[in-house]
């Protein structure tokens, strides 16, 4: 069988490398920070953080601009520390799965709040709220080469200048070796595959015209506006 089209390919640019990163698949952490998990109505301490997904067609790095997404009225930004693989396996120890890690990024699982807030109430899936176009805007990828394990230090995002949330890298409940072990019995990780491994306390919405900025010291910075 010959295919008469070809398949789009999402690679991200790497921070002072030539080379690009394809991305294979994208997951997602759900409430990994307790503080996040109690402003959405949650009991970290009976609760785990879960996972869900995006489509890869999804990522991106914006060139200065996010566009506004269709059939919602309350979208929220969540940023979170992105974690792309070099390599993967299956039931990988946390130890293996330190050595999966290519890189990170500063990004925003941007979420139509409205349509999850239906979803869990009809109890259906979360792909519309979640896996649309362009939800998940980031920073280019910075080599863990160069910038060293990620186990703390401030995350944070700001709208139009206003800090809206504040975290720490050290306060997710899974850390991201763990996430790569527990993910890594659902899944077959393979190079290529990212992670954005949860957001902490402060969700809300953004509107057309507001400047977001999303920091993550030591993975980069992000800035772009919505239109
Ligand atoms: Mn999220």
């Amino acid at each position: 069988m010959k295919y008469i089209f070809e398949l789009p390919r999402v690679s991200l640019p790497v921070k002072d490398r030539e080379q690009q990163f394809p991305v294979n698949r994208v997951f997602c952490v759900g409430r990994n920070y307790a503080e996040h998990a109690k402003e959405m109505g949650a009991d970290p301490d009976r609760e785990a953080p879960f996972f869900f997904s995006k489509p890869a067609s999804a990522v991106f790095v914006p060139q200065g601009e996010v566009p506004y997404p269709p059939r919602t009225g309350d979208l929220h930004h969540e940023a979170e520390l992105v974690v792309a693989l070099h390599r993967g396996g299956h039931s990988l120890t946390v130890a293996a799965a330190r050595d999966c890690v290519f890189g990170y990024s500063v990004g925003i699982d941007f979420t139509r709040r409205d349509l999850q807030a239906e979803a869990k109430k009809q109890g259906r899936p979360w792909d519309t709220a979640k896996g649309f176009d362009a939800s998940g805007p980031m920073s280019e990828l910075v080599a863990v080469e160069d910038c060293g394990w990620l186990d703390r230090g401030a995350i944070t995002l700001s709208l139009n200048g206003e800090q809206k949330q504040q975290g720490d890298l050290s306060d997710m409940i899974w850390k991201v070796e763990e996430i790569i072990a527990e993910l890594s019995t659902y899944y077959t990780l393979q190079a290529g595959d990212i992670i954005f491994t949860g957001t902490p306390a402060g969700v809300g919405a953004v509107n057309r015209g507001d400047v977001v900025d999303a920091a993550i010291a030591g993975a980069g910075q992000l800035t772009f506006r919505m239109v």
